[in-house]
């Protein structure tokens, strides 16, 4: 498989796909690749000729207390899982490549930013959409694929890229998750064998909640209930729980159309997201 660090050769392989015709899908991660990235590659497989996956921890993403330095990185596995999942390119671009002397831009999405982990993580979807735009220009890719794990984020892209008229469609993955329901995260690995023991109650609660909705509760009950019922279960810290438009994101006190239920809470120290869909019925 071959891997690039540098824009130059990167550009020059996908630029030489394209001219003959294949199509390109560009999977971006932060690496500590697990099943979930996977399912990621293997829906690339399903729509394109060819799959690029970039690595990059990206350090304008994260606030100055989260765990940027500490997030996990093992490029070697990374490298063998994606060699073994028969990715076309991997591109591992380094902190100056991707931010040389002088970097001053920043792609601000207002709206779908403000609230959800918007409102916890300052900063953070200006320096997701910023990136995003970067490896979308540097690959070149036809299609770009996310995970409706980061469902916020999906929707901050999707946005973005529209706005500035970039030539990429931008599509969902369905959430990867274990046997017990807790979607697969590279931040799972923080969970003590206690907190892993609790934390398939975030998706159990979330999907208890869309079940309600779905049969055409409204939203204040089943949300209240769901928060009591994570804080007794030991969540410590339940940010938000919240039931939103799929598309908007606007608050929705009814399901009438497409919506979408969405937590963050900290088990420990460890910050775990989730949603689940809500389809009305009838
Ligand atoms: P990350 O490396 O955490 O930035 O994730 C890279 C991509 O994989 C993002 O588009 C995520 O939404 C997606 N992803 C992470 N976990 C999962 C999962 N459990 N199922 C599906 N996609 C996922």
């Amino acid at each position: 498989m071959p891997r690039f660090d540098a824009i130059g050769p990167l550009r020059a392989a996908t630029t030489g796909w394209r001219a003959k015709g294949e199509r390109v899908v560009l999977v971006p991660t932060m690496g500590a690749l697990h099943a979930g990235h996977l399912a990621l590659v293997a829906q690339a497989h399903a729509l394109g000729r060819r799959v690029v996956v970039s690595i990059f921890v990206n350090p304008t993403q994260f606030g100055p207390t989260e765990d940027f330095s500490r997030y996990p990185r093992d490029v070697e596995a990374d490298l063998a899982l994606l060699a073994e999942a028969g990715v076309d390119a991997a591109y591992l671009p380094d902190v100056e490549t991707m931010y040389p002397a002088g970097f001053s831009t920043r792609i601000e999405v207002t709206g779908l930013t403000e609230g959800l982990c918007g409102e916890y993580r300052p900063g953070h979807f200006a320096g997701v959409a910023t990136v995003v735009a970067k490896l979308v220009n540097q690959v070149g890719p036809d299609i770009a694929l996310f995970g409706e794990k980061d469902y916020q984020q999906l929707r901050v892209i999707t946005r973005a890229m529209r706005d500035l008229d970039v030539p990429v469609e931008i599509r969902g993955v369905p959430t990867l998750r274990e046997a017990d329901g807790l979607a697969l995260s590279s931040r799972n690995r923080y969970l003590t064998p206690a907190e892993r023991a609790l934390a398939p109650q975030l998706h159990a609660t979330l999907s208890r909640i869309a079940g309600a909705l779905a049969a055409g509760e409204p939203s204040a009950g089943p949300v209240a209930k769901g928060r009591a019922e994570l804080e007794a279960a030991g969540f410590s810290v339940v940010q938000y729980l919240s039931v939103r438009d799929a598309e908007t994101l606007a608050p929705v006190e009814e399901v009438v159309r497409p919506a979408r239920v969405l937590a963050a809470a900290y088990l420990g120290r460890t910050r775990l997201i989730d949603n689940v869909p809500v389809v009305p019925i009838g």
